[in-house]
């Protein structure tokens, strides 16, 4: 089961506001220890603000050694400033992050199992179920069942099962060799891929803008990768057709939608990475999506909605595969603190 990092940070007078920091198994320790680090010297700031916090934090704290892990930690503070600013001015955090593009988002399901090692057959199974559900668009791992000729099997039964209006989105998780990604990306085309993520690791900008130019499926690229100066160079050498900073790790809303409308200008599109609760990070990410206009799609688990039911509840409908938002100041999100309490590790 994935483990959740939530931050919650009060303010003087008493305001509570909630973040999350985008967790990689087994580094939640960790995180937590540099959100602790980074809200002993937001606790230092004259002014709490998420701007001040990112001029006067954030850059400080990571002295030019930047890593997903501290930016994510970064990222669970800023959330949780901009929802006490949400809270103090009673509106829904997406009225203070921008002008206001649309109340809803589409998701996609991804069908990452709880448990390793689902055979084909209960991939099938659990897609055919997830669109049962309403959703429209899915994305599973096909590398998970190499060799090639597996892998693409897993590709053509899910696509025969789900039919060929829903959007089937392929996650390749960095291949460490480019031309093994290019020859999945010729297996896999025939099957109508609706896009085609990380065939290898992000930071490999030239390799990517190659692999780009030899795939007609989207090529996604961005999760495991933060800072402006990353994402400007992939657009520079147009090297994706669609960036998945993840919502929660990339080391702010603010980064977020500024890599946005670096992005716009370059017509390329923004797909938030969510790998987070059903609660704060999927709540961030529809605000934000909310003021930009080219976020096409996020990511979302229905897997770990039971669980996350239990720690709390968001003002935001998720039905048919698009959430919603409701008009709850800030984020919306109600957190069962003793609850989280009795999970802590
Ligand atoms: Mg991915």
């Amino acid at each position: 089961m994935k483990r959740f990092v939530f931050c919650r940070v009060e303010a003087d007078d008493g305001t509570v506001g909630w973040g999350e920091a985008y967790a990689i198994p087994r580094r939640e320790r960790g995180i937590a220890e540099f959100v602790r680090g980074l809200g002993a010297m937001l606790e230092a700031l004259p002014d709490a603000s998420p701007q001040s916090f990112r001029d006067n934090v954030t850059g400080w704290y990571d002295e030019g050694h930047l890593s997903i892990d501290l930016s994510s930690a970064a990222s669970a503070l800023e959330v949780a400033l901009w929802d006490i600013q949400g809270k103090r001015a009673g509106k829904p955090l997406c009225e203070l992050l921008g002008t206001v593009v649309r109340r809803s988002l589409p998701l996609y399901a991804n069908m990452d199992p709880l448990t390793p090692n689902d055979p084909i057959d209960l991939l099938v199974e659990r897609c055919v179920a997830i669109k049962e559900q309403g959703f429209d668009a899915l994305k599973f791992y096909p590398m998970e069942y190499e060799p090639l000729d597996q892998a693409t099997e897993a590709v053509r039964r899910v696509r025969e099962a789900i039919g060929d209006e829903a959007r089937m989105l392929l996650d390749i998780w960095a291949l460490g060799d480019a031309d093994h990604a290019l020859e999945a990306a010729h297996a896999f085309a025939p099957f109508d891929p609706f896009w085609f993520e990380e065939p290898i690791a992000g930071e490999r900008i030239d390799e990517m803008a190659e692999i780009r130019r030899q795939v007609t499926m989207p090529i996604v690229t961005g999760e495991r990768q933060m800072g402006r100066q990353h994402f400007r160079a992939v657009l520079e050498k147009q090297a994706a057709d669609i960036l998945n900073p993840d919502i929660v790790g990339v080391g702010g809303l603010q980064d977020i939608i500024e890599i946005a409308g670096m992005a716009d200008a370059f017509d390329v599109l923004v797909a938030p990475h969510c790998w987070n609760s059903t609660l704060v990070g999927a709540a961030a990410m529809v605000h934000t999506c909310a003021v930009m206009p080219n976020a096409l799609i996020g990511e979302y688990f229905p897997q770990y909605e039971p669980f996350c039911s239990r720690l709390g509840s968001v003002d935001m409908e998720v039905t048919k595969g698009v959430a919603v938002l409701g008009d709850a100041p800030g984020l919306g999100v109600c957190m069962n603190e003793d609850v989280i309490a009795s999970y802590e590790i």
